[in-house]
């Protein structure tokens, strides 16, 4: 089964609309002939529709960092899935550590917020991944186990396959330091194992890993039979390290 490489790239807080736009130009111009892989920007909200304008036609997809699971309502401040369509995005982040950790995300709301997603034909990212406390307490795949399970609970095998998962282990977020591509291929063995128990999908999901990759480490991370690209955040808001890391060596 072969799975299409996709790279993605997580802009977090970063970028107003003027700088959002140049980086995109560039990226555009530098990734204008790759097409053997899927490449993927997430811009903050504000800049969406201008990414989205600058790429129109090009290789490069866009998508949101999050969405909520109505439709429409009395919900300050929340971006719905028709926004992110509207505004140009087929993909959506869903589940990040950062939301998990800063604002309130669990299982459920993931859950609710991949059902929306689906319904309404963007794909998922959803992020899943173990603190350092929970790595050194031996509890890295337990807790990866509950993080699948809770947030796909429901799905169908045909809606699983339209999942694109990221393995972030919450320790190499932002901080420098990279699982070995070993330990990164053995979780994403395990959660492929958890979707063919319960699904028989697993050799078909997208499985992405993310934290502190870089043009150093991508092409040893990409050679793992189980890793199938990567979610990249600090390395993907400069245009030379991201198209590096886009135009990886097989
Ligand atoms: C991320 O934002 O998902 C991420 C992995 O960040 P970084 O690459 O900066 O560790």
């Amino acid at each position: 089964m072969s799975r299409r490489p996709l790279i993605a790239g997580n802009w977090k807080m970063h970028k107003t609309v003027g700088e959002a736009v140049s980086l995109v130009r560039e990226l555009r111009e530098n990734l204008k002939d790759v097409d053997d892989r899927d490449i993927l920007v997430c811009p903050p909200f504000t800049a969406i529709k201008a990414v989205a304008d600058q790429l129109e036609g090009s290789n490069i997809k866009v998508g949101g960092q999050d969405m909520f699971w109505e439709d429409s309502g009395a919900y300050t401040g929340e971006i719905s899935a028709d926004m992110l369509k509207d505004a140009g995005a087929t993909f959506v982040i869903i589940g990040h550590s950062e939301r998990r950790k800063y604002f309130g995300e669990t299982n459920e709301t993931v859950n609710k917020k991949i059902k929306k997603a689906l319904e309404k034909g963007l794909i998922p990212i959803m992020c899943v991944g173990e603190t350092l406390e929970q790595r050194e307490e031996g509890k890295a795949f337990d807790v990866v186990t509950d993080h699948v399970l809770g947030g796909l609970e429901g799905l169908s095998a045909e809606q699983v396959k339209k999942v694109a998962i990221a393995y972030e282990p919450v320790w190499a977020i932002g901080t420098g330091k990279t699982a070995t591509p070993e330990d990164a291929d053995a979780m994403h063995a395990h959660i492929r194992k958890l979707l063919n128990e319960k699904w028989g999908v697993g050799e078909e999901v997208i499985i992405l890993y993310g934290g502190s990759v870089k043009p150093e480490n991508i092409d040893s991370l990409m050679a793992m039979e189980n890793i199938d690209g990567a979610l990249v955040g600090g390395a993907s808001l400069k245009a030379d390290s991201f198209t590096r890391i886009v135009k990886f060596k097989k």
